[in-house]
């Protein structure tokens, strides 16, 4: 069992009581720590879910082709589901509120932000005119294609791969970001990549595609599966786990936090982001990649990188869209 002074603390406190530990985690007071909150998710299926095979049925970053120039904000067309929207006022976000960078609550504001939002938020804009007509929905990371498909959330930007697999039930917009999984290991680890951690438990959060690549290993990992990636981090600090497996951005918001973390190895997936949506009104999707476009071109896309990502660099070029 690794030792430090940090991580022996947190043990002793959370037996004193989780949230104890996640306010001391967060740095502040109050429930209105982004990891806090956590603990309210509902938890993921008690199931582990089964290791999937990929799904190379699709070349899954491609999207609907936008219909031509956007409409003005404030006049969607006619019968169209922006024009719900735009009657029902707001627009209805599925999204995370522990990925700190993409989505993850302001202590001292009480809101969710982050990059993901700032894509949805943009996507108001472009209905009504107005970026903070938007109504956040914390949903957990495996409710992410059901909330998109049965209308829940008008639209999921939450971390999310666009796979073949998660294309059978929504639809993605064209691609906003490239992300890759790499591994979380205490400071003093010797593993150099995750095919070093053969038989140590490596947690990622239910629902999410770092999960089945954990198993996917030819070391053999021991992927642990939690409802959230808050809830890893936590289980990491409490040596319940020895590594965290995800995106390379998630992980990057986890070490920022924990200051006995390091990511370690290089990218060993793609994770292409696209925002979900329902199937039933494909309008909406060929909507938001227009925006997307239009945000690409004009700098929107390099302006909201360098809010959330500056830190780790001068923008990159934005991924280039592609529609089949
Ligand atoms: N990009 C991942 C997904 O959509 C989330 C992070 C992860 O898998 O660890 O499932």
């Amino acid at each position: 069992m690794r030792r430090h002074p940090m991580r022996s603390a947190i043990t002793r406190l959370a037996a004193a009581g989780t949230a104890a530990l996640l306010l001391l985690l967060a740095g502040c007071s109050g429930d209105s720590s982004p990891l806090a909150r956590t603990t309210s998710k509902p938890p993921a299926s008690a199931a582990a879910p089964a290791h999937a095979a990929p799904d190379t049925s699709c070349n899954p970053r491609a999207s609907l082709r936008p219909a031509g120039a956007l409409p003005a904000p404030g006049h969607m067309p006619a019968g169209s589901y922006m024009a719900k929207i735009q009657a029902r006022g707001r627009l209805v976000l599925g999204t995370s509120q522990d990925t700190l960078l993409f989505s993850s609550r302001n202590p001292f504001t009480g809101k969710v932000e982050g990059f993901d939002v700032d894509m949805a938020r943009q996507v108001a804009a472009a209905i009504f005119g107005d970026p903070d007509r938007i109504q956040i929905k914390v949903i957990g990371y495996d409710k992410r294609v059901s909330s998109a498909r049965d209308g829940s959330v008008d639209i999921v930007a939450d971390t999310m791969t666009a796979n073949c697999a998660r294309w059978k039930d929504v639809n993605f917009s064209s691609i906003y970001y490239e992300a890759g999984q790499r591994v979380l290991v205490s400071s003093d680890s010797k593993a150099r990549t995750i095919q070093d951690l053969g038989g140590k438990r490596v947690c990622a959060a239910s629902g999410s595609t770092s999960y089945d690549n954990i198993g996917a290993v030819a070391t053999k990992p021991i992927p642990v599966a939690k409802p959230a990636f808050g809830d890893c981090l936590v289980a990491f600090q409490q040596n319940e786990v020895d590594a965290i497996s995800t995106d390379d951005t998630i992980l990057a918001g986890m070490a920022a936090q924990d200051p006995y973390a390091k990511v370690i190895g290089p990218k060993f997936t793609q994770e292409p982001y696209g925002m979900a949506m329902s199937q039933e009104h494909p309008e909406f999707t060929r909507f938001v990649n227009a925006v997307l476009e239009k945000n690409r071109a004009d700098g929107t896309w390099a302006a909201t990188y360098k809010k959330w990502l500056g830190a780790f660099g001068a923008p990159p070029a934005p991924p280039k869209a592609e529609y089949r």
